[in-house]
């Protein structure tokens, strides 16, 4: 019950495997690719304690050796701060350029260990072993890595891919139930970009993701074959890996509008985005009143939030969620790209959306 694909970028392909037990045969898989190599863990608190002595012994079986670096849960650790923490940490446990990183944690762990690999003596190798569902499906694949800055998040980073990604599906057990949630947002994302057969069955099928089992294997399988699609194809997003970005550029204004708290996870933004983008979609003719509908009521099924009004606590008004959706880097030069949808799965980058036709969608939103 172990599933393998693969990202195709010449000479850096690789390996992404799902399936449980997984951390067990960490070792067993990284010494095939790395016999006898230094590997530095980074990792957070939460999940050291729950995960971390499995990696540890798998890898000292098999002839490796892991030093950790425990860092502080929370998106806060994606700083100047904890990265040179990190850095130092990984200089002191003297990982050299043909030893490896690994990246043990959620999107915050992989973006910092990410960006640290790619940092650290020019750029060492790195294996992500994502625990969250969000990282399984998303963030681990495609080599995006970096921190924030006080001018906003993942300002500053680079793009290092890893050499492999060994998701186990078992570690999401421990997942509290909203960061499960949280990560289920971008699974739909995968049936509402270009997969409708998928977001269906979904429809049917999510209580079983939910609930563990094959059929969470499958969802998450079928997510992954997705990101690894685009970023075979476009790797450093010059085109259709702005697809991706669906639900974003509406669910990153949010974000920051509640101050990157717990008030809204990513991936609850996301879900209001994604339910945005079908009903903005629908305001200007482009898609059915119907689907836009199918969306929000699976969204909401499942336990997500689907309206501004969801949010817990005061947001900016109008004209400042217009104002942060103009910072996000997805605009240039006035003109604002979203991503649109004339169907459930037929989702498009619509480059010269104007920006008064958002605002008084935004408005009448609210
Ligand atoms: P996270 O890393 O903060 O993890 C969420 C919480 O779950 C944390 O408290 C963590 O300690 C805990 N946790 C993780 N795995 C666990 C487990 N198995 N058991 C118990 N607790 C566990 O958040 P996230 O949602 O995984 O990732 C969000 C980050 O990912 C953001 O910083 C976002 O910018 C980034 N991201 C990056 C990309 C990319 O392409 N690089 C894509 C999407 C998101
Ligand atoms: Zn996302």
């Amino acid at each position: 019950d172990v599933t393998q694909l693969r990202v195709g970028l010449g000479d850096r392909s690789y390996d992404i495997v799902i399936g449980p037990g997984l951390l067990a045969q960490a070792g067993a898989r990284i010494a095939a690719l790395r016999p006898g190599a230094r590997v530095g863990i980074v990792t957070d608190r939460n999940v050291a304690e729950r995960h971390l002595s499995t990696v540890e012994e798998s890898l000292r079986a098999a002839g490796l050796v892991p030093t950790p670096v425990i860092v502080e849960p929370g998106e806060k650790s994606k700083s100047f701060a904890v990265l040179e923490q990190v850095l130092d940490g990984l200089l002191a446990a003297r990982i050299e350029r043909r030893d490896l990183v690994l990246a043990l944690g959620g999107g915050v762990v992989g973006d910092l260990a990410g960006f640290a690999a790619a940092a650290l003596r020019r750029g060492v190798d790195f294996v992500q072993v994502p625990t969250s569902l969000l990282a399984q499906v998303d963030s681990s694949v495609g080599g995006k890595t970096g921190i924030n800055s006080r001018h906003g998040k993942n300002l500053i980073g680079a793009f290092h891919q890893p050499i492999l990604v060994l998701a186990d599906t078992g570690v999401l057990d421990t997942l509290p139930l909203r960061e499960f949630r949280s990560g289920y947002a971008e699974v739909a994302k995968y049936g509402l970009i270009d997969n409708a057969p998928f977001f269906t069955w979904l429809e049917r099928k999510w209580q079983d993701v939910f609930g563990g089992g094959p059929a969470r294997i499958e969802a998450i399988a079928t997510s992954c074959a997705s990101k690894a699609a685009v970023v075979s194809r476009d790797e450093k997003e010059t085109g259709d890996r702005a697809l991706l970005n669906l639900g974003h550029t509406f669910g990153h204004a949010l974000e920051a509008g509640a101050g990157f708290s717990q008030r809204l996870l990513h991936g609850e933004a996301v879900a209001i985005g994604m339910a945005q983008a079908f009903r903005f979609s629908a305001a200007q003719g482009l898609c059915a009143a119907t689907d836009a509908e199918r969306v929000a009521a699976h969204l909401k099924a499942v336990g997500l939030p689907t309206r501004i009004a969801d949010i817990p606590g005061e947001l900016p008004d109008t004209d400042g969620l217009m104002d942060l959706i103009a910072q996000d880097k997805k605009v240039s030069r006035g003109a604002l790209t979203f991503i649109l949808a004339r169907g459930i799965g037929q989702s498009f980058i619509a480059r010269d959306v104007d920006p008064a036709a958002v605002r008084s969608f935004l408005e009448a939103e609210r």
